[in-house]
């Protein structure tokens, strides 16, 4: 079969490999869909410590059941499924708890497994020990089914921010997350939506496909003092920073209104991980600042359900169809920045 395997940072390649059989407690797809996404940009150029090579890349997977492994239940060729990126252990006292995107022990498709940029895939026992596996609802295509991990990734952000009823809600990065947080704050009830962007070019997309209330271009405008004004001086209830920028970070925290919690979706460049916080305004305003890492398999089952009810549209935001043969050209449109979300149809 075909794959797209990462050998080194900077050498990913097209090639042919074995096709993979179900072993015990496992299940065989047929990848229909696996999307791109700025990790699979990150490891392209600069590999990651968990990734020993060669190895397949792609962790946004959807694909159709052919082979069921002795002693998997519930499952029979011909299922449509979506695949968990992030694999947590199930045992550990974080999972036991129900916080299984912190769960120390976690392992991920792509990285420790092989992934989704292949015409096929073995779905390992540990994703289904911990209902990783998702049917994918009726009406629900594997391209939207592939989103469903993104998506799932800025459920567990909103959470933990509260994002909810009559909230002002600011997103920073006007890519596919950002399109995605913009979408489901407008989902669980945001009095408005606003989004901010440097670039101008891809402002202009997201905000044709998202309808943001305002469209904020922080390479023209500052946009702690465009919020600022928007909301009366009061500042925003939530905002999200899905663009891995210090200078985001420390925006975010001075556009914030009383109470305010931000979210520091998008992580930052290993080598300069440090911003500066004006910590009296957490304290005098009681802000909450959170981070979030990841999604469990919860998430995922529930963002495929928020998909298929029709509260979060992903089907406008896949704006690249490409074989998988182009895995590699994708990567360059998701660097660039031309597009929103690209996926592989392999
Ligand atoms: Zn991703
Ligand atoms: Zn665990």
């Amino acid at each position: 079969m075909k794959v797209v395997r990462f050998h080194a940072p900077g050498d990913v390649r097209f090639e042919d490999a074995p096709e993979p059989e179900a072993g015990p407690g496992e299940v065989k797809i047929r990848v229909r869909n696996c999307s791109t996404c700025g990790t699979d940009v990150k490891i392209s150029k600069f590999g990651h410590h968990h990734i020993h090579p060669p190895r397949v890349m792609g962790h946004e997977i959807a694909g159709e059941i052919v082979q069921v492994g002795e002693g998997v239940d519930g499952w029979s060729a011909g299922d449509r499924v979506q695949v968990i990126a992030a694999i947590p252990c199930g045992d550990c006292p974080e999972c036991v708890r129900g916080r299984m995107t912190i769960c120390p022990n976690q392992v991920s498709m792509g990285y420790h497994f092989e992934g989704g940029f292949a015409q096929f895939m073995v779905v390992p026992k540990e994703v289904l020990k911990v209902d990783g596996l998702n049917r994918i609802p009726e009406g629900v295509s594997f391209a939207e089914a592939s989103v469903a991990e993104p998506l799932a990734c800025a459920l567990n952000a909103q959470n933990l921010a509260r994002v909810g009823e009559g909230d002002d809600v600011v997103v920073i990065g006007s890519g596919p997350i950002g399109c995605l947080h913009v979408r489901l704050a407008r989902a669980r009830g945001a009095a408005r939506v606003f989004l901010v962007e440097l670039s101008r070019q891809r402002l202009e997309m997201a905000a044709n496909l998202v309808k943001p209330d305002a469209a904020i271009c922080a390479g023209e405008v500052d946009p702690v003092e465009e919020v600022l004004k928007l909301t009366d001086g009061r500042g925003a209830d939530v905002i999200i920073t899905a663009a891995a920028s210090g200078k985001a970070q420390e925006q975010a925290i001075q556009m914030a209104a009383r109470q305010g919690r931000i979210s520091f979706f998008g992580g930052l460049p290993k080598d300069n991980p440090t911003i500066t916080c004006d910590s009296n305004l957490v304290h005098y305003r009681e802000l909450t600042i959170v981070g979030a890492n990841g999604s469990s398999p919860a998430h995922n089952a529930e963002a495929l359900n928020l998909v298929a009810t029709g509260a979060v549209p992903v089907a406008d935001l896949i704006t690249h169809r490409l074989p998988l043969e182009s895995a590699i050209d994708a990567f360059g449109i998701v660097a660039r920045g031309e597009a929103i979300k690209v996926t592989i149809e392999p």
